[in-house]
Formats: C-alpha cells, sequence, structure tokens
C-alpha cells in the first residue's frame, strides 16, 4: 500500500500540479543549483541555441520534473516528457526525437533504467543530432542517419551512481538536488496553503515543514491531509491540529513513518546497532533493495539516525535516540 511520507510519486498526488512553481524565481531552495540554471538559459536564449544536455540527480520528490517544465518555459520552447521504463524499443526513442521542434526539451525520467540499445541510440542524437536507424532485417538491412532537430535532453535520476559512464559523459550540466531545510520547505507549506485557499498558521506551517522529511512532494502531501482534518475539525489548521492529525496519520516528529521505524529497530534490536549488511535488511522487511538504497535511507542517513559503513549499515546516536534506545556499551557510542 502506498505510504504517505514515501517520496515516490503516488497516484494522489496529481493534485501536485496545483502546487507547481513555474518560473525558476518562484521555485524556493535549491539556491546555487537555480544560480547556475539560470546563467544556463540566459546564454542559450542568447546565442539562440539548444542549451547543453541537463542531469537532475537527487533523491525522489524534490522538484527535478518541475525544474524540467521551469527550464522549457523560460526557454520558451517546447517540452516533451517520458521515461527510462516506458521507453521499450529504439522505435519509441525515435518517434519522439524526430517529432522534437528545434531547441525542444525532451525529459527523460529515471534515466538510470533505459534499456542499453535506447541508450545506444541517445549517443549521436545527443552528441550529433543525428539518429542512425536499421532499416529492415538480415543481410538486407542497412542504416539510415537522420538528421535531428536540436534539442535538450533533460534526464533525471535517483541513482546516477547506475548511470553508465557514456551517458553521464554526455551531460555538460549534471546538477545535484539536495534535502530541502525546514525554512525553506515552511515557505513552500505557507505558500502551498495559500494557493490552496485554507488558513494554516505560521506554527501549523512550521509543524508540517518539519516533518517533511526535507521534501516538497511529502510536504505537499501532508498539507492536503492536515487541510482535511481542518475542514472536518471546523477550525484553522494551528500547531494542535497540525501535530494532531500528523500523529493520527503515525508521521512521527522527525517525519517518519512506521517503515522507517521499523527499518530502524530492525538494525537495534536485530543486530545490535549494526553492522548489517542492506541485502539482509532488505530480505528482513521484505523491501528491495532499491527501495531501501533509493527512498527510506537517503533522509536517515542524512540525519545521522543510519550510517553507511563498509561493514554494512550502523545505527547512528541520534537513531538510538529517535528509538528511545540507549546503545549497548560495545558499539562505544
Ligand atoms: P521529482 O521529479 O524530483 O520526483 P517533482 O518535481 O515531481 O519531484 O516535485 C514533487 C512535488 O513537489 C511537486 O508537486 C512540486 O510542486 C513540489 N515541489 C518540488 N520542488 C519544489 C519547490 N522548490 N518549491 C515548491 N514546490 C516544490
Amino acid at each position: 500500500e502506498d505510504r504517505l511520507t514515501a517520496p515516490e510519486r503516488q497516484e494522489e498526488d496529481t493534485g501536485e500540479n496545483a502546487l507547481r512553481p513555474q518560473t525558476l524565481d518562484d521555485f524556493t531552495g535549491q539556491r546555487s543549483l537555480r544560480e547556475n540554471l539560470k546563467v544556463f538559459v540566459a546564454a542559450a536564449r542568447g546565442r539562440d541555441e539548444a542549451m547543453d544536455h541537463v542531469l537532475f540527480h537527487g533523491p525522489p520528490g524534490l522538484g527535478k520534473t518541475t525544474l524540467a517544465q521551469i527550464v522549457a518555459r523560460e526557454l520558451g520552447v517546447g517540452f516533451r516528457a517520458t521515461s527510462g521504463p516506458v521507453l521499450q524499443r529504439a522505435g519509441d526513442l525515435a518517434a519522439i526525437l524526430t517529432n522534437l521542434q528545434p531547441r525542444d526539451v525532451l525529459f527523460v525520467d529515471e534515466i538510470h533504467r533505459l534499456q542499453p540499445a535506447i541508450e545506444e541510440t541517445l549517443y549521436p542524437a545527443m552528441e550529433d543530432f543525428q539518429l542512425d536507424l536499421i532499416i529492415g532485417e538480415g543481410p538486407a538491412a542497412r542504416t539510415v542517419r537522420i538528421d535531428l532537430p536540436p534539442f535538450t535532453l533533460v534526464g533525471a535520476t535517483t541513482r546516477s551512481g547506475l548511470l553508465t559512464q557514456p551517458l553521464r559523459d554526455r551531460f555538460g550540466i549534471p546538477l545535484r538536488l539536495v534535502f530541502y531545510t525546514p525554512d525553506e520547505l515552511l515557505q513552500i507549506v505557507a505558500r502551498g496553503a495559500r494557493k490552496l485557499g485554507f488558513s494554516l498558521t505560521e506554527d501549523g506551517a512550521r509543524e508540517i515543514a518539519t516533518r517533511s522529511r526535507g521534501t516538497p512532494r511529502i510536504a505537499g502531501r501532508l498539507l492536503r491531509r492536515v487541510r482535511d482534518f481542518a475542514a472536518v475539525a471546523g477550525r484553522p489548521a494551528d500547531r494542535a491540529l497540525a501535530d494532531d492529525a500528523l500523529a493520527r496519520l503515525e508521521v512521527d516528529r522527525m517525519g517518519l513513518d512506521a517503515m522507517d521505524r521499523r527499518y530502524l529497530r530492525r538494525i537495534a534490536e536485530h543486530h545490535n546497532g549494526g553492522p548489517v549488511g542492506i541485502e539482509t535488511l532488505a530480505a528482513a522487511l521484505s523491501e528491495s533493495r532499491d527501495t531501501l538504497e533509493e527512498v527510506i535511507e537517503p533522509y536517515l542517513i542524512q540525519e545521522g539516525l543510519v550510517l553507511r559503513t563498509p561493514r554494512g549499515r550502523v545505527l547512528g546516536e541520534p537513531g538510538w535516540r529517535h528509538l528511545n534506545m540507549a546503545p549497548p556499551a560495545a558499539a562505544g557510542l
């Protein structure tokens, strides 16, 4: 089932579009990344050329898709979107590429999940705006080379480590997104409440912000839930109401949910605080290793609750504190 604090996109997130910032100036946080993008956008516009290819990497829900749309809008060009798992055959990619208008942005989400054959088709497309198509089969097969309109590929990935070197090398502009600070999330939440037209006090907004795991997507989701609780209660959403709503949704003080706590408790109770290998944890929790590494761990690691060591995961001191447990003396914490 869907977790309220899972940072990946879910069915209910269609409501997200209403909250998407539309310009770089409207976009909160990721300051240095935004400053850089502004320069590249202005330079490309000044030269009347397609902007260089951009790779956004970072955990889910931090704004990669939003930024890709903003880049297209600020360049004044069209926006097409697809994703690594959706592109099954080289022909699918060829159809998209040959239909682009000059300087358009093509957004490829989860680009680390491209099929190898499609990735190879992309190399000359990105480098020389050319497409090599194989026509026919067997001995009669031949290759035709097609010129493409110049375009900007914007790739997004949660796992830049899984990208092949040749693909990575073809992105002139690699940009990393980082978790948002509580103050940035506070601004995002307050702005979201205004857009949704509901009354949320500043400390109510702060309560949501500090429990959003540094992730705007989660902030938006919690905001919509708190709004529901406020509507039913028939009073403005203040801190007490937000706290009550989030507690009932089992989102704790740090924004961790039942799955996060299960993960932490597993290391504490079954492995004495670790180290424990990721595969062992994945099996014990019935989660895929990828989900642990891409979705659950990044925030826990950033907050020091968990440490990634060569011998496996280790519970950090804040992790023990969060569980209200004392580390074993031997762990030396
Ligand atoms: P990603 O592609 O990295 O998974 P998205 O771009 O889809 O993330 O963003 C998820 C949600 O969070 C969207 O609804 C978007 O409106 C919101 N969001 C992301 N970044 C920001 C931001 N800096 N300010 C306000 N809202 C944001």
